[in-house]
């Protein structure tokens, strides 16, 4: 018996060094200007996948909805024990907010095929939303469980789990396929060296363009050789356009997404902004007040 498990992972800026030029005049992080890291809870999630894997039985197939250089995540999760891997990237899916990214990753889990699971992160550390998990099994159409622990039982029916709630955790049952949004409860593997020695050389076809130099790469018949040999030696990370998912325009993207990102800074907090309270009604009502007003609360 062997399953099919999807994980969605996504690539971060890394929010503890944000520097001045992090956001771009549209509203939009500036990827460039971060260093890049794999978000910590999708470690989380697909190392939760390839327990499963290593359990039961599985095929693991990560995704990712990001520019180019998002194949970097890929590779890494090709070290820990991913089979395949899929890089949806498209100048159309840029200034996604979670209601088009949902969408999109939904596009791609179809195009896919058949699975038994998809697991998410609970919350990736730049959004810090935590919706596109939900999301995503709402447009896939089958259950979530969300802020989950561990699997404990898994058959082609049904899946029972371990989520984590304040002070403790419960036991969840669900009919299969279903979503899982991970939380940080497991000691994600490090990346194998002799797996890393093999992938290191796996490459999208933009990377293998870029490397070739060659401006108009993919009608060539040279392209689509090498392309072959690196899909015959499992070397090839799949990168799927928006047309090429059978995504609708005007769901993705900033076209498809009611929210826009305003403005993100850094909020460090100094000693000065500490304030005495009075301990009375009056006190807590002008704090109240004071915090409605500058719209930390409301
Ligand atoms: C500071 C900031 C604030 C934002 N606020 C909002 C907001 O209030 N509302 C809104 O709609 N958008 C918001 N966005 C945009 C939002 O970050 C993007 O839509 C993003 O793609 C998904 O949301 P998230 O980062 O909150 O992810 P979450 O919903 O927290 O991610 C949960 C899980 O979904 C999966 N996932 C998320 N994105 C991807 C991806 N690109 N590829 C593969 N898997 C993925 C991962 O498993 C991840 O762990 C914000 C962005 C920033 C930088």
């Amino acid at each position: 018996m062997s399953y099919t498990v999807l994980v969605f992972v996504k690539q971060v800026p890394d929010t503890q060094n944000i520097t001045g030029d992090a956001m771009k005049a549209d509203g939009t992080v500036n990827r460039a200007a971060l260093p890049a890291i794999f978000n910590p809870e999708d470690l989380n999630a697909l190392e939760l996948a390839l327990e499963l894997k290593d359990r039961f039985g599985a095929k693991v197939i990560v995704g990712t909805m990001g520019p180019p250089n998002a194949a970097e995540v890929l590779r890494a999760s090709l070290y820990r024990g991913a089979d395949k891997c899929v890089l949806l990237t498209d100048r159309s899916f840029a200034g996604a907010d979670t209601l088009a990214t949902s969408y999109a990753l939904s596009c791609c889990a179809k195009k896919l095929g058949k699975f038994d699971l998809v697991l998410c992160g609970r919350q990736a550390i730049d959004g810090d939303t935590a919706q596109v998990g939900p999301q995503l099994a709402e447009k896939l159409d089958i259950p979530q469980l969300a802020y989950i622990e561990d699997v404990i039982e898994l058959s082609k029916k049904k899946i029972t789990v371990k989520r984590s709630i304040e002070g403790g955790y419960e036991v969840l049952e669900s009919p299969t396929p279903a979503l899982l949004t991970v939380v940080d409860s497991n000691e994600p593997r490090p990346a194998a060296a002799r797996r890393m020695m093999k992938y290191k050389k796996a490459r999208t076809i933009t990377e293998l363009n870029k490397e070739h130099n060659n401006a108009d790469y993919t009608d060539s018949e040279a392209l689509a050789v090498e392309q072959e040999k690196l899909e015959a030696s499992d070397l090839l990370i799949h990168e799927w356009s928006a047309a090429y998912v059978g995504a609708d325009i005007e769901r993705i993207g900033l076209k498809g997404s009611p929210t826009k990102v305003k403005q993100i800074q850094s909020v460090i907090l100094t000693a000065g902004d500490a304030k005495q309270i009075e301990p009375t009604d009056k006190g807590v009502n002008d704090l109240i007040h004071e915090l409605i007003e500058d719209h930390t609360l409301g």
